[in-house]
């Protein structure tokens, strides 16, 4: 984009969406789809291609369809459909019309199997599954031709309806397209069409023992639904002739396959067979766990829809593979919650501070602002007390010169209230500090200060009698490799042992009291926490979202 163009340029597949607008190539609005295989909870790789796939809709005056790629029975289930639609609608997105399933189209696939043998274009191979396997050749020499592949139309129409019928074991015959064994594209080679499995299907029930192949399923159903652009991940590119040659063969309506990178995230496994192997063997607690990537988890975190669009649209839509840095994706939750979030005081490693002067028995209201991003956001009050709590690392006993906040006869502002100055400490018998003890200034309330002191620090804190005590969740990288692609031994030997941390006794300002699960809030000086689902009525839980700067940089 150059500096004086108002306009972001396009991305390459929204240039071929204008260039085909333009040229009258679509005769139709634009449609595209989404169409996760219900075998795993939605990631945040599936984000991109829900952004995508939903916005060019929208961007368009297009259509977006829900299609559930659902040719696999043994892994899939309804648990996964209702946790996919729930993730695309808490995006923000509606589908067009009711969600759709592959499975929808079985009967017509089934037709079209049989056309294409009545065509000379496919037939039904008997080889054992070894065979079948050596004769496909490899990358670099020919496959052979099957011994049944010119046996009579005729025949291969029967085995197809003996194959539906039951009448045949799981890999006892297959159906293959006819199209080239020299092909120097494997897929090419004969590829497998249908396939038995006598397994019951989450919808069609006991209705089939024969599934369309992803390839024979995928491209007809888009052309059943009039898709205009069919979007899907790079390693789909080498299909793509299969895709054409069977829309070409049966007639259909003609959607196009384009391709782009998939996203990939630092310190993070994009993958929902591994995603699923975390969950079974309890290395996280369930599919929604905070230090999931899942859509599910990462809500659960404190992630905003927003905050994952814009995250998305960041990342660009490219052709080649690359690697995204996890801090665009936190940088684009601290954007957002900064806008949303209203400040409180939570103190997460509390030291008790007495001051010495302020009377024990009085108490005062002080005004607090919200959200110094959003006046709407208003203000509310908060108790101030001689006994407060604030962070134990706030303090040091010999503090550099640079530590601009409390040490012995140093002077801080309390945040809305006092300048304080400490004038004495209490060790135990192991040298850790247990209390700290402080004067206050009389004149130095905030907003009404007329002590004329200058203070380079100011401090959170919380009124001790007036605290409310919260478990809090702090959560790190779920893994301690950045790029989780390119390892090559068990990935369950990469889990970062330390990606959970548990503080039972984090002191929060009351109004937290009223705060539901989902609820979020900035812990000022600290960053963005939310209320987790697990609270109970006398304790709440918080998740840390993110802090407020990468501390991870630093280590
Ligand atoms: P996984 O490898 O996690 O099993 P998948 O590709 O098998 O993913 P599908 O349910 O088939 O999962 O994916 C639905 C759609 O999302 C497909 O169009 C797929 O290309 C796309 N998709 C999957 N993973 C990513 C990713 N990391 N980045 C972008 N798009 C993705
Ligand atoms: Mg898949």
């Amino acid at each position: 984009m150059s500096e004086n163009d108002a306009k972001p340029s396009l991305n390459f597949i929204e240039q071929l969406i204008e260039d085909d607008i333009k040229n009258n190539k679509l005769q139709r609005p634009v449609h595209t789809r989404f169409p996760p295989e219900p075998n795993g909870y939605p990631h945040i790789g599936h984000a991109k291609s829900i952004v995508l796939n939903f916005g060019l809709a929208e961007k368009y005056g297009g259509t977006c369809n829900l299609r559930f790629d659902d040719t696999n029975p043994e892994k899939e289930s309804i648990e996964y459909v209702e946790a996919i639609k729930k993730d695309v609608e808490w995006l923000g997105y509606t589908w067009d019309g009711d969600a759709l399933y592959a499975s929808d189209y079985f009967g017509q696939l089934y037709e079209w199997a049989k056309k294409l043998i009545a065509d000379s274009k496919a037939y039904v191979d008997d080889t054992p599954v070894e065979q079948i396997r050596e004769e496909r050749g490899t990358p670099t020499q020919p496959g052979k031709e099957s011994s049944r592949r010119n046996r009579p139309t005729e025949e291969s129409l029967e085995l197809l309806e003996e194959m539906r019928q039951g009448k045949h074991p799981d890999g006892a015959m297959v159906l293959r397209a006819k199209i080239d064994m020299a092909s120097p594209n494997m897929h090419m080679r004969d590829p497998v069409l249908y396939r038995i499995r006598h397994v019951e299907h989450h919808r069609t029930g006991k209705d089939w023992c024969i599934y369309p192949t992803y390839d024979f399923a995928h491209g007809q159903s888009d052309s059943i639904e009039g898709i205009t652009h069919s979007l899907c991940t790079l390693e789909f590119e080498v299909h793509r002739p299969l895709y054409d040659w069977l829309i070409e063969q049966l007639g259909i309506f003609p959607s196009k396959q384009t391709e782009f990178a998939r996203l990939n995230l630092g310190y993070t496994v994009v993958s929902k067979r591994k995603l699923l192997q975390l969950v079974e063997g309890n290395y996280v607690n369930g599919w929604d766990d905070p230090r999931m990537p899942t859509l599910s988890g990462i809500r659960r975190r404190g992630y905003t829809p927003d905050a994952i669009k814009n995250f998305v649209h960041k990342v660009g839509v490219a052709r080649r593979d690359s690697l995204t840095d996890v801090a665009l994706l936190e940088y684009s939750v601290r954007e957002d919650l900064n806008k949303k979030a209203n400040r409180v005081m939570g103190v997460l490693d509390p030291i008790k501070l007495t001051i010495t002067n302020y009377p024990s028995d009085k108490e005062e209201m002080l005004s607090a602002i919200n959200n110094p991003e959003d006046e709407l956001a208003g203000k509310r009050e908060l108790p101030f007390s001689n006994e407060i709590f604030i962070e134990r690392g706030d303090f040091m006993e010999d503090p550099p010169r640079k530590f601009f906040r409390l040490g012995p006869e140093r002077e801080v502002r309390l945040k809305y209230a006092y300048i304080i100055k400490c004038v004495d400490y209490k060790k135990d018998d192991n040298g850790n500090i247990t209390e700290i003890f402080c004067t206050y200034d009389p004149n130095s309330k905030s907003g009404q200060d007329t002590s004329g002191k200058k203070v380079k620090g100011t401090l959170s804190w919380v009124s001790a009698k007036h605290a409310t005590s919260v478990e809090v969740r702090l959560y790190d990288r779920l893994f301690i490799t950045e790029n989780m692609n390119e390892v090559e031994d068990d990935f369950l030997k990469h889990l970062n042992p330390d990606s959970l941390q548990i503080l039972d006794d984090v002191k929060v300002e009351p109004s937290l009291s009223d705060a539901e699960p989902g609820d979020q809030f900035q812990f000022e000086r600290q960053g963005y926490f939310i209320v987790d689902p697990d609270s109970a009525a006398d304790k709440k839980v918080f998740n840390r979202t993110v802090t407020l700067r990468d501390n991870w940089a630093k280590k």
